[in-house]
């Protein structure tokens, strides 16, 4: 698989499976079982792992355009994809001493039988992700687990968690150990139901832990060390794929748009929306710009991800923040445009518009990632 192949696959599968029952599976907040096996008899559940466990090999660009071109088709199956890609490397990149244990599961994941995700939120500390509440608790070979994980996206479909927890005898409350924890555990439930307002279709519902036992094989990190993979590992790629995801939904309303605007027709005058109104006309171009602006900084993140500098987190952080912020702008933009039609439903803007929302909601949120830039560019320590 090389990169353009890639994002064929991604293609073929959002106009095949994803685009025909976005707007079914939103209305009716279903998982797209479908959508996961195409992805995965596609070897897009693998695209970035090392090819000696049979995946693509490929980096942050293949993984960038691929889940934007799903989530311009559906951004519920882009995200559940997303927190797939996440867990996978935090896998891949496991401590030595699991390394050998985790390869059936890399295997597996590569041969598209595998969904992964992460189970970091806990109901307890919100959005701060990196200050789990829970902790693990030593138990001969491994620990147990307890804890309330709050938004779990793939929730009861995943075949694993990568689940954070205080280390035994962590001292501070970023000093996390990561762990795999496998779906069918004994103690490991789906502990509500997930009806948001936006990617209705990604199953974000809670996930209890009641005293999982979790064999030290599974441990992915060393004991504290979860902080700096989530940090340094999941942080980039999670921005660069909520930026995408972002992009996604800006490239699909646009097209909705100019859509609307070219088939919307003012009868008693004999022309469309966009031949008679300049302001329209305008407003789509503002869509137009602000979707390329994205377009160009998830670029320039994936530059900076490949050869990585002084300024590279800067560009991270920046990257969700602006991406969130032009999503919400240019659905917005959409649904005025596009009045009525889309008010009522007529159109799949008003889905985009709802999906659009999560980006800022998702930890990091919004806020506090302007909070880290600002405190950054300060020289404040940000933890
Ligand atoms: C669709 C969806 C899927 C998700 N999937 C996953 C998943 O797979 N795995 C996972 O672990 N989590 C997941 N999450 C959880 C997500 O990352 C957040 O942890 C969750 O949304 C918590 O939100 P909250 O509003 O309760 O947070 P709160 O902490 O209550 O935030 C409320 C408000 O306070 C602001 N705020 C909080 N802290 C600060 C600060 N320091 N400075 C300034 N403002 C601040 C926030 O920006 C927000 O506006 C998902 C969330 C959504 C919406």
């Amino acid at each position: 698989m090389n990169h353009e192949s890639a994002v064929m696959k991604a293609v073929e599968i959002g106009s095949r499976v994803l685009a025909p029952s976005a707007g079914q599976n939103d209305r009716a907040g279903r998982f797209s079982d479908e959508a996961i096996k195409s992805l995965g008899e596609a070897g897009l559940l693998g695209l970035m792992l090392p090819a000696d466990v049979g995946g693509g090999g490929l980096g942050p660009r293949a993984f960038a355009a691929v889940t934007a071109t799903l989530a311009e088709a559906d951004a519920s199956v882009a995200m559940v994809y997303l927190m797939h890609m996440l867990g996978a490397t935090a896998v891949a990149s496991a401590r030595p001493g699991a390394a050998q244990a985790l390869t059936p599961v890399l295997q597996e994941i590569a041969a598209g039988r595998h969904l992964s995700t992460l189970a970091f939120s806990e109901a307890g500390s919100r959005s701060h992700f990196w200050a789990p509440i829970s902790r693990a608790a030593r138990n001969g070979d491994g620990v147990h687990i307890s804890a309330k994980k709050s938004w779990v996206t793939s929730a009861g479909h995943a075949q694993s968690y990568v689940v954070s927890t205080l280390a035994p005898e962590g001292a501070s409350p970023t000093d996390s150990t990561l762990y795999l924890v496998a779906a069918g555990t004994n103690g490991l439930s789906v502990s509500g139901p997930w009806d948001g307002l936006g990617l209705r279709a990604n199953a974000s519902a809670p996930v209890l832990l009641d005293d999982c036992h979790v064999p030290s094989d599974f441990q992915l990190t060393d004991d504290g060390d979860g902080f700096p993979v989530m940090l340094n590992v999941v942080l980039p790629l999670f921005n660069l794929g909520s930026a995408a995801v972002a992009l996604g939904l800006c490239r699909s309303a646009v097209s909705g748009t100019t859509s609307h605007l070219k088939n919307a027709k003012f009868e008693h005058l004999g022309k469309s929306l966009g031949e008679s109104l300049p302001t329209l006309r305008a407003q789509l171009a503002n869509m137009q710009i602000e979707t390329d602006g994205l377009s160009a900084r998830i670029d320039d993140l994936v530059d900076h991800l490949e050869a990585p500098r002084e300024t590279t987190m800067l560009r991270v952080l920046e990257s969700k923040a602006a991406a969130g912020e032009a999503a919400i702008s240019v659905t917005s933009t959409a649904m005025r445009i596009c009045g009525g039609a889309a008010f009522s439903k007529h159109l799949n803007i008003e889905r985009l518009f709802r999906d659009a929302h999560a980006g800022a909601v998702m930890a990091p949120t919004v806020d506090v990632l302007r909070e880290f830039i600002g405190k950054s560019l300060l020289g404040i320590p940000l933890f």
